[in-house]
């Protein structure tokens, strides 16, 4: 074919598109006639009928030599079809569960890196409590059983934790991290839970009933006054250390420390017939209010996250 098209071009008058419809018998008798007529003038358009008419024949030989389907192929088909197990119908509760399962996964992904990237320190930290809790306990000498300087330390173990969670001082993977699909919420949200987690079961799961054993401590008592404070100052330290950073926020919050171990020092110092100071009345006062300290933490930590968006939008 491509010979005979190099050889001779066709005329603007030859019927070109017409040939391959009459090699194919297709045409009315009066387009064949006209056809005919043309080729008997024409060697371009001969050319192209017999190049259209050897392909034919080739194109027949090739189908004559390939067998054809058998007739019962598709009944075949869909006997092969109907015997094939059916799929067990999936009912919403096996679609929610793998659904759960799915979530499990990743969130589970998300806590096991961030577990190692978080510094081995905050771990380590709150578990001073621990000795401190043994001390109080067996040395009563030495704290006379005072439950609340414990429960102070407690709260400023866990604020130093939080001020350390998250942040460009804290972070050396942190640039990477922000290039990445995941979100500065996801990782700051991710870390809370793991450290603030790990705290509350520490207190809760440990300190709690081991004082509450010990006749030292009530779980009403334990939860105003040593949980919510606890609480309330992690989220501020949250809070300061992704408004300002990590170590205002760790002396901020060492600074809220200190303005109420001043009423201890000033209690131990002159004993009952110390000055009564309005401020530091008031300033401990707000500490053992209870459930409005974690109202503030809820606060606290929303603004946190609040924040985290602006900045991390700025940065990039
Ligand atoms: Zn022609």
């Amino acid at each position: 074919m491509m010979q005979h098209d190099k050889q001779m071009l066709p005329d603007s008058a030859c019927p070109v598109d017409q040939l391959g419809w009459f090699v194919n018998h297709t045409l009315s008798t009066r387009e064949r006639e006209s056809i005919e007529n043309h080729l008997a003038t024409c060697p371009t358009c001969q050319a192209k009928v017999t190049a259209w008419t050897e392909l034919r024949q080739a194109m027949r030989q090739v189908a004559d030599q390939t067998p054809g389907p058998r007739a019962d192929l598709f009944s075949q088909i869909e006997q092969q079809i109907d015997l094939l197990p059916a799929p067990a119908p999936l009912s919403w509760l096996s679609l929610f569960f793998q659904a759960c399962w799915r979530t499990l996964l990743v969130v589970g992904e998300h806590f096991r890196v961030q577990a190692r990237l978080i510094r081995r320190g905050l771990f380590w930290m709150p578990l001073l409590i621990v000795p401190l809790v043994g001390s109080m306990v067996y040395l009563p000498q030495l704290w006379q059983q005072t439950p609340g300087e414990t429960a102070l330390f407690a709260a400023l173990l866990s604020a130093l934790g939080m001020a350390f969670l998250y942040g460009p001082q804290i972070d050396p993977v942190r640039e990477i991290a922000l290039v990445t699909p995941t979100s500065p919420h996801l990782v700051l949200g991710v870390r809370c839970a793991l450290i603030s987690g790990y705290t509350l079961l520490l207190n809760c799961g440990l300190v709690l009933p081991f004082l509450a054993a010990r006749g030292i401590v009530t779980p009403i008592w334990f939860l105003t006054n040593w949980l919510a404070p606890l609480c309330c100052l992690s989220a501020i330290a949250l809070l300061l250390s992704i408004l300002l950073s990590a170590n205002a926020s760790a002396l901020i919050c060492l600074i809220l420390w200190s303005l109420r171990l001043l009423d201890q020092f000033q209690t131990f110092l002159f004993g009952d017939g110390r000055p009564e100071i309005l401020w530091q009345q008031q300033y401990e006062h707000f500490w053992h209010l209870g459930t409005p300290l974690f109202g503030i933490t809820i606060v606290a930590l929303l603004l946190a996250f609040l924040v985290l968006e602006r900045k991390e939008y700025v940065v990039q």
